[in-house]
C-alpha cells in the first residue's frame, strides 16, 4: 500500500553517533546540549531568531498563546475570541478552546485555501484578542494584509505554520511574519524529531516568557515566578531532529520529483491550490480538489483498488464541530457575530491529499495519476 505518507528515518549510524553522544554527556532533557545545537541549527536554516523548541506542535500553539498575553487564565470568565481558519488540522483550533478562548472561524479564500483577509475584518468584536491564520499545505497566507489587520486593531498574530517548514516569502522565511509563527515536528510532518514542535517569536522578551513557561515556570532552584507547564523537548527528539537535518536536502529533492510529476500530469484535470506569489514551495503535500464529494468517494476507492491510501484532508471543516462551538448561553448575545462559512465546508467535502513522501518513485505515482486523469471513465 502507498499511504499518503511516510515518516522520514533517516542514517542509522548517524542517528546511533549522536546517541553515543547522549549517553556519553549523560544529559537526556532540560535544555541539553543537542536540543541547544538543533536550535542553532534551525534559525540558520529557517534564517529566523528567536526560535524554541518544544514537545510538539500542539504545545507550541498553546504557549505561544500563553507567552503573548491572549489565553485566558484562571478567574476570567469571558472568552476572549480568536480569529482562526475552519480549514486545518483540528490543534489549531482546539489548542484555543483547550486554552478556554473562543474559536472564530472566518471562511477560506477558495484558490488559495487560506484565510480570506477580507472576511477577517467584520468577525472582529471587542473580545477579539488575536489571529491565528495557517499557511495550510505549506501555502503562505496573504501575510501582509494579515499582518496589516492585526496591527489596525492591536491584535496578536499567531500563523500556525506547521506546514509551512522551510518556506520563504520574498527571500526571507515566512515564519518571520506575526507575533509569533509555530511549527510542528510530528513523525509525519516533512522534517520531524519523532515528536516535537517550535515557536519563532518576533520579540526577544516573549522567548524569554516562553522559555519560563514550557519549564513550570521555574526561573531557579527555588523559584517559581508563575503558572508554567511542561512542554520541553528532549535529547533523543533533538537527535533525531538533528539527523533528519542532516539529510534535508535528499528529503526535498526526492520530494519535489514527484510534486512536479503531479503537477505536471494534474494541472488541468483536476483543481490544484494556487499558490502565493513569492512564496517558495517545501513539496510537503499535494492536495487536489475534485468536482464533488462523489466523485472524490469514487477516485478515492478506485485508488485504494490500486493499492493507494489517499486521505481527505482536512475533513470536516472545523466549524461544523460542535464541541468547538460557543456555550448556548453566550450565542444568545445579540453581539456575537457568527460569520458564514461556505468555501471551507465545500472545498474540505471534495479535497484529497495524495501520497507524498521522501523515497516515493514517481515510477510508482503513475497508476494514481492515470486514475485521477481518467476520472470520467468509469471502471470496465
Ligand atoms: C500537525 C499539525 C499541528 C499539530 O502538531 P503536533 O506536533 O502533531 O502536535 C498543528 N497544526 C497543524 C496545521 C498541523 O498540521
Amino acid at each position: 500500500m502507498i499511504t499518503v505518507t511516510r515518516p522520514y528515518f533517516p542514517e542509522r549510524e548517524t542517528f546511533d553517533r549522536y546517541v553515543d553522544s547522549i549517553f556519553e554527556g549523560r544529559w537526556l532533557t532540560n535544555h541539553g546540549p543537542l536540543e541547544q545545537e538543533l536550535t542553532r541549527r534551525l534559525e540558520t536554516y529557517l534564517g529566523v531568531e528567536n526560535l524554541l523548541l518544544v514537545s510538539n506542535g500542539t504545545l507550541a500553539l498553546q504557549i505561544a498563546y500563553r507567552a503573548l498575553g491572549i489565553a485566558q487564565m484562571p478567574g476570567q470568565y469571558e472568552s476572549a475570541e480568536v480569529i482562526t481558519t475552519p480549514f486545518t488540522f483540528i490543534a489549531t483550533a482546539s489548542s484555543l478552546k483547550w486554552e478556554g478562548m473562543q474559536p472564530v472561524f472566518t471562511d477560506i479564500d477558495p484558490d488559495t485555501l487560506c484565510l480570506d483577509p477580507a472576511r477577517i475584518e467584520s468577525a472582529i468584536t471587542p473580545r477579539t484578542r488575536a489571529i491565528v491564520p495557517v499557511h495550510v499545505f505549506g501555502n503562505a497566507c496573504d501575510v501582509e494584509a494579515i499582518d496589516a489587520l492585526g496591527e489596525a486593531h492591536d491584535l496578536k498574530v499567531i500563523y500556525d505554520g506547521a506546514h509551512a517548514f522551510g518556506v520563504t516569502y520574498r527571500g526571507n522565511s515566512l515564519l518571520s511574519h506575526g507575533d509569533a509563527s509555530t511549527l510542528s515536528f510530528h513523525a509525519t510532518k516533512l522534517f520531524h524529531s519523532i515528536e516535537g514542535g517550535a515557536i519563532i517569536f518576533k520579540r526577544k522578551e516573549d522567548l524569554e516568557r516562553a522559555r519560563k513557561l514550557i519549564n513550570f515556570g521555574i526561573t531557579g532552584p527555588e523559584c517559581i515566578e508563575e503558572l508554567g507547564i511542561n512542554a520541553k523537548m528532549n535529547e533523543f527528539q533533538a537527535a533525531m531532529g538533528l539527523c533528519v537535518l542532516d539529510e534535508i536536502e535528499g528529503n526535498l529533492e526526492s520530494r519535489a520529483l514527484v510534486w512536479h510529476a503531479y503537477a505536471q500530469a494534474l494541472r488541468g484535470n483536476v483543481q490544484l491550490q494556487t499558490r502565493q506569489t513569492g512564496a517558495s514551495l517545501n513539496y510537503a503535500y499535494f492536495p487536489i480538489i475534485l468536482e464533488s464529494e462523489s466523485m472524490l468517494l469514487e477516485v478515492m476507492q478506485r485508488l485504494q483498488q490500486e493499492g493507494y491510501l489517499a486521505r481527505r484532508y482536512f475533513c470536516p471543516s472545523l466549524e461544523s464541530l460542535s464541541f468547538l462551538g460557543r456555550p448556548a448561553a453566550e450565542l444568545q448575545d445579540e453581539d456575537v457575530i457568527t460569520p458564514q462559512i461556505v468555501h471551507s465546508t465545500d472545498i474540505a467535502s471534495r479535497i484529497l491529499c495524495l501520497p507524498l513522501y521522501s523515497g516515493l518513485e514517481v515510477s510508482e505515482i503513475l497508476g494514481a495519476v492515470r486514475i485521477i486523469v481518467n476520472r470520467h471513465v468509469k471502471a470496465a
